[in-house]
């Protein structure tokens, strides 16, 4: 294992610090500082078995387009964070689209089928659409086309949408916290309004995207009482509203457990005025539950990451903007892949690079949440959600 060194950022944070901001420990790896991932001596041809140490195969991969944000959500990158000091990624430190691309169809050899783009605010990297274009071509081991899919604040979907429909992006999840802008505007802390994600969502629906995501994190006390109207607006209009328990990811966003409201209590909220039933997941591994309205109106999903957790079927690894394999979203340390695709190394000592590094994963962070992890929630580092994405 590489040994942790002291970031360059450090006298900013040694000054936050002294400003006695709580918590304040943003994180970055800096270059050449990850872990080498393990290409072994004897090379072996790809394929889509690879287990970690708990059994778990590798199917879904984010990637994190772009550390930037134009939002300051406050549970994921608060002003006193994020402000004009922090030391964003220089355009040389994030992969390329070609190294995107090359790292993609490396992991469709090892089984990956899903592969999902968010940030930072993705739609902010420019010429999104071009990367999307490269990975559409992609086919998973089987031939069949990738799920392509992205995450996105829907504060510029209007302007791209058409955009990303023609270079084939499959799906899309919009962020939205509240219908109340009083609220949303709180929460975003910068001031935008709801109507123009709403409009982005129309937009995108316009273009031609079906079944589109509305992920609103809950925060108890901040937002819940937005639960029942977000349900009553998109009840009925083919958009599926998912419910994301507020989780203690990365250092900054001061999380406590009071904060959290429980996802039962949600649906609980939620069937009293629109009655609802569970429904079958899609596929093994899905993260939300699925509920439907019995009146047919459609369905609705909740992510229980703190309540209910699902680390044992986690299928999930992590491409952060810079190219560090991230093996859980609460890691601490990532695989510096950047290194290994800029040093000449095959497709295929890198194909075997992906899987010794998988197949040492024993991640379950959410599973041991508590006593365990106290000491990364309350000081040590953790990756930030904006540097590896949701
Ligand atoms: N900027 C894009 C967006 O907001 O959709 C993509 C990146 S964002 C990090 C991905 C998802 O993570 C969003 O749906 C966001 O609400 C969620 N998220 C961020 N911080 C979170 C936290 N502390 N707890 C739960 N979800 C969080
Ligand atoms: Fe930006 Fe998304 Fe994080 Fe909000 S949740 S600050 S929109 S990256
Ligand atoms: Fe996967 Fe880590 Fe989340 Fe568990 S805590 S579900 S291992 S990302």
């Amino acid at each position: 294992m590489a040994v942790w060194q002291k970031p360059r950022f450090t006298a900013i944070i040694e000054s936050m610090v002294e400003k006695a901001i709580p918590k304040v420990i943003p994180i970055r790896i800096d270059e050449g500082t990850g872990i080498a991932p393990p290409i072994g001596k004897q090379l072996i041809t790809p394929h889509g078995h690879t287990q970690d140490t708990r059994g778990r195969t590798l199917r879904d991969l984010r990637i994190s387009v772009t550390d930037r944000c134009n939002f300051r959500c406050t549970y994921c990158m608060p002003k006193e964070v994020f402000d004009q000091n922090y030391p964003y990624l220089a355009h040389k430190e994030l992969l390329s689209f070609e190294e995107i691309t090359r790292l993609t169809s490396i992991f469709t050899t090892l089984g990956v089928e899903k592969i999902r783009l968010t940030g930072g605010e993705p739609l902010l990297r420019k010429n999104l659409e071009v990367l999307i274009e490269m990975l559409a071509k992609i086919q998973t081991a089987e031939g069949k086309p990738l799920d392509l899919t992205l995450t996105t604040n829907g504060s510029i979907l209007r302007k791209k949408a058409a955009a990303l429909k023609a270079a084939g992006l499959q799906r899309l999840t919009v962020s939205l916290d509240g219908l109340d802008d009083t609220i949303f505007k709180k929460m975003n802390d910068v001031d935008f309004p709801v109507a123009d994600v709403l409009d982005g969502i129309a937009a995108a629906q316009e273009v031609g995207f079906e079944n589109i995501k509305v992920n609103m994190v809950v925060k108890k006390g901040t937002n819940d009482h937005e639960i029942v109207s977000m349900a009553k607006h998109f009840k009925g209009s083919g958009v599926i509203l998912r419910f994301i328990e507020f989780m203690d990811v990365g250092s900054s966003n001061g999380w406590n457990m009071e904060q959290v409201l429980p996802s039962k209590e949600v649906i609980a909220r939620i069937n009293e005025v629109f009655p609802l039933e569970p429904i079958e997941a899609n596929y093994t591994g899905e993260v939300a539950q699925r509920w439907r309205y019995i009146d047919g109106s459609g369905e609705i999903g909740v992510i229980s990451s703190v309540t209910q957790t699902f680390c044992h079927e986690c299928t999930r690894a992590r491409i952060s903007t810079d190219g560090q394999m991230y093996l859980c979203l609460f890691a601490n340390e990532g695989f510096d892949f950047k290194t290994l695709l800029r040093s000449g190394k095959s497709d295929l000592e890198i194909a075997n690079a992906v899987m010794n590094t998988w197949s040492t994963r024993d991640d379950h962070y959410s599973e041991i949440r508590g006593s365990q992890t106290a000491n990364l929630s309350s000081g040590s580092r953790k990756v930030e959600m904006s540097y590896i994405g949701g």
